[in-house]
């Protein structure tokens, strides 16, 4: 059901991580009517190939692949995604601002500290955008600080695409209320506006679930989504990213060709299919337990 914001976000630590855990997925909750959204905590400037402006064209470019309504890069550090209070409350301000019912982390451990530091980066500062009583007030200061976070959010959305979807970005939301006096929630998508507090910043808000894509990771998931219809999208979206897939001299050591590339995606998304008996399938885990209404309805059979 559509409410106000998106439906689902996806926070993640790098661009193309997305596109590798949980694209499929978010592609195919588009398709569900679902408004979905990606929230890229760094822009890749660490990257051996291509700088943090082409891993931006290619971002916005994966994320039409995948359909999504909106996605921005924040600009913490690459190789230094930090669970700090500050990073807490930058998250916790674009949470409040999106509104998802849903928020993809990726899962609590692994081996690029980046991505584990994301998913407790990112649990913590849902808690915290819940907080009635905390009030997150980067806004109207970032606005008028020079050189400040929110000023630097990277929007990778195109243009043309976020006005045919009528979704202003985070930091032109901030511009437009701190030129003409509009509130952001008339600033936002046109979905009866977003909840304000007094002080006219997004009002508190807590997603409702948090599920962690685990592909990452050696874990057991706790549930699968069948990608079969989307896997060619989701493995077209990843290779949106040319600068560090496409079959180039420079790296190469460290960067597989393409056909590699889609025997380990194809590899992976065919185990976690089989696990749930369909073709391909990405893992998630979701901390609380499943709740059923009719155990004859249970999918996945057992013998
Ligand atoms: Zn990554």
């Amino acid at each position: 059901m559509l409410t106000s914001g998106l439906d689902i976000l996806a926070i993640a630590a790098h661009r193309d991580d997305v596109e590798q855990t949980c694209g499929g997925t978010l592609l195919k909750m588009a398709g569900l009517g679902h408004r979905t959204g990606i929230l890229d905590l760094t822009r890749g400037e660490m990257g051996t190939r291509g700088t943090a402006e082409d891993r931006a064209q290619e971002a916005a470019h994966a994320a039409k692949i995948l359909r999504v309504s909106w996605r921005e890069a924040l600009d913490i550090p690459d190789g230094r995604v930090e669970n700090t209070w500050e990073n807490r409350l930058k998250l916790a301000g674009i949470i409040r601002q999106i509104r998802p019912r849903v928020v993809i982390l990726p899962y609590w451990e692994g081996r690029h500290p980046d991505h584990y530091t994301a998913s407790k980066l990112g649990y913590e500062a849902c808690f915290l955008a819940g907080l009635a009583k905390l009030a997150i007030s980067p806004q109207p200061s970032a606005v008028s600080s020079e050189g400040s976070d929110f000023r630097k959010v990277a929007s990778v959305m195109s243009v043309e695409a976020r006005e045919k979807q009528n979704i202003p970005s985070a930091a032109k939301a901030r511009k437009m209320g701190d030129r003409g006096g509009m509130t952001e929630s008339r600033a936002l998508p046109g979905r009866g506006g977003v909840p304000e507090s007094a002080g006219g910043a997004p009002a508190p808000h807590r997603p409702f679930k948090v599920i962690y894509a685990t592909l990452y990771h050696d874990i057991r998931p706790t549930f699968v989504v069948d990608i079969s219809e989307q896997f060619e999208a989701r493995f077209e979206s990843l290779m949106a990213y040319k600068s560090q897939f496409s079959d180039q001299e420079a790296g190469k050591d460290i960067f597989p060709a393409r056909a590699e590339i889609r025997a380990r995606i194809e590899a992976m998304a065919r185990f976690y299919g089989m696990m749930a008996g369909v073709t391909y399938a990405e893992p998630f885990l979701q901390k609380e337990v499943g709740l059923v209404e009719d155990v004859t309805a249970i999918p996945v059979k057992s013998i």
